[in-house]
């Protein structure tokens, strides 16, 4: 009942002026204390329903719809594996509270990125490839894991939103980057030819 009253928020984004409280996307966002408020909680179901709504979303974090607090929700769905191709773990629809994570390698990979706080524009960033992380559910009960590839990169994305970076601030200067459209060109190609090789192996 109260699901079918909810709406959309509109995303903060940081490359449109018409927003407001861009600077919620630029500060470290607040740690949540348990038993969940009324406010957390309800900032908790909006956040859940925005991701159910939204198509091709991977993860959000609530700074992205106007909360400054630490809380992310993520899912890596089987179809993933067919556009990213270290997308190993697949998960389902997961919430975390005061996420944390470590590396537990020091390698890092170079992969595509985009964001629905940064509008038309995507680019190449690097992440690690296996961090372990922790964090907690609605009760507060601990949840923790380790992840690989793509489940790791979109970990370390959504977390950074809670700590004020976007991965527009992880951008090299010599990475490769564009509009939405032009980058989806360079990948579909690359996807392909990746493929190809990895069937040849
Ligand atoms: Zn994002």
């Amino acid at each position: 009942m109260i699901q079918e009253e909810k709406k959309m928020f509109p995303y903060v984004i940081i490359n449109n002026e018409n927003c407001q409280n861009r600077d919620i996307l630029i500060k470290a966002a607040e740690e949540v204390t348990f038993p969940l408020t009324k406010e957390d909680r309800e900032i908790t179901e909006q956040l859940i329903y925005q991701f159910r709504h939204e198509e091709n979303c991977a993860g959000l974090a609530a700074p992205q719809i106007g909360f400054s607090k630490r809380i992310i929700i993520f899912s890596v769905p089987e179809e993933t594996k067919e556009h990213r191709v270290d997308a190993f773990d697949t998960i389902s629809e997961t919430l975390l509270i005061n996420p944390t994570f470590k590396p537990l390698s020091d390698k890092k990979r170079l992969d595509w990125e985009a964001c629905f706080s940064v509008n038309d524009y995507g680019g190449e960033v690097e992440r690690f490839i296996h961090v372990y992380y922790e964090g907690f559910d609605i009760n507060g009960k601990e949840i923790k894991g380790e992840a690989k590839g793509f489940l790791a990169r979109l970990i370390q994305h959504e977390i950074g939103h809670l700590n004020g970076q976007l991965f527009i601030h992880l951008l090299k200067p010599n990475a490769r980057q564009g509009t939405l459209e032009e980058i989806r060109a360079v990948r579909r190609s690359e996807l392909e030819a990746m493929k190809k090789a990895s069937a040849q192996e």
